[in-house]
Parts: structure tokens; C-alpha cells; sequence
């Protein structure tokens, strides 16, 4: 939001406003994510990491083109909500001593991270509807759905091996 304040007059500006929120939020990822692929030493981890960056730089690309389908130009407006997530993965990160324990840290900090980009995700996909845009919530839906097949891959991970090490 500018200096003259009320920038967003309709619900029209608030879904691109929110589109440019997701894009500084994704792009934000994208820069955090090689770090938390080193840090885990989990191989599934480590790897399920590494797709998963590979699905943002496709997040990126999608939002960019929903910016475009919606004639609107594709910019970021800082988001300090991922900024404070990231914040606190990276302090916790650094606080944790126990290889093991850093990767049940690594995966709540992840998963952190995937819950605010399906809020995020979830409203775009209702509101695109609603302003009659089939085509970018249809568009949106996709990174919804794998930011929810990556939230529910960390669950099986924490709930089935890394935890259970951790606790060891
Ligand atoms: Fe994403
Ligand atoms: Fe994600």
C-alpha cells in the first residue's frame, strides 16, 4: 500500500494486491529453500525439500501468469507475515544441535510456510471465482493443490520416521 493510503477501492485491487503478496511470499521461498535443503539430513527430507523448489519456481511462474491473464502488471508488495515465518525457521534453525532434531524443526518450519501460502491460495481461488475468473482460479488451484500435497508429504515424514528419531 502507497503513501495516500486506501489504495484498494474494490475487490478487484484486493486480488491483485493479495496476487502480489503470494508473489513476494514465493519468491521469498524460493531464496529460503536451498538453505533448508542443506540443513536436512534426512534423505527423504532433503529431497522432498528439493522438489519442492523446484514446484515453487513453477508457483512464481504461475501467479505471473495469472498477473497477466488479469492484465495486471506482475509485481511484488512486500509481505512481512513470510517474513516473520522465515525469520523464525532460520533462528530456530540455528538454536537446534541434534541432526535429528533439526529435521523435526526443519519440516514444522515448512510446514508453517505451507499453511500461509494455502490461506493465501485458498482466498485467491474463492475471490478469482467470485470476480468471474474461472480461468486464473483454475490457474491458482494448481499451486493450492501442491502446497497441500507437500504440507500432507511433511506429515507423513514427521509422523512416521523423523519425530519418532527425533524423540529417540
Ligand atoms: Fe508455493
Ligand atoms: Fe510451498
Amino acid at each position: 500500500m502507497g503513501f495516500f493510503a486506501k489504495d484498494i477501492k474494490s475487490m478487484d485491487d484486493l486480488f491483485v494486491h493479495t496476487l502480489q503478496d503470494i508473489y513476494y511470499a514465493e519468491k521469498k521461498i524460493a531464496k529460503a529453500l536451498p538453505d533448508m535443503v542443506k540443513k536436512a539430513s534426512n534423505a527423504e527430507l532433503k529431497k522432498g525439500f528439493e522438489t519442492h523448489l523446484g514446484e515453487t519456481q513453477n508457483h512464481i511462474a504461475r501467479v505471473e501468469e495469472v498477473f497477466r491473464m488479469h492484465g495486471a502488471q506482475a509485481k511484488a508488495v512486500e509481505c512481512p507475515a513470510i517474513d516473520g515465518i522465515i525469520e523464525e525457521a532460520e533462528e530456530i534453525a540455528g538454536d537446534v544441535d541434534d541432526p535429528r532434531v533439526l529435521d523435526a524443526a526443519l519440516i514444522a518450519a515448512g510446514q508453517a510456510v505451507e499453511h500461509y501460502e494455502m490461506t493465501r491460495y485458498g482466498t485467491l481461488v474463492a475471490w478469482a471465482k467470485e470476480l468471474g475468473r474461472d480461468d486464473c482460479a483454475k490457474v491458482l488451484q494448481q499451486n493450492l493443490d501442491e502446497e497441500k500435497a507437500t504440507d500432507q508429504k511433511l506429515t507423513k515424514l514427521a509422523v512416521g520416521t523423523v519425530n519418532m528419531q527425533a524423540a529417540e
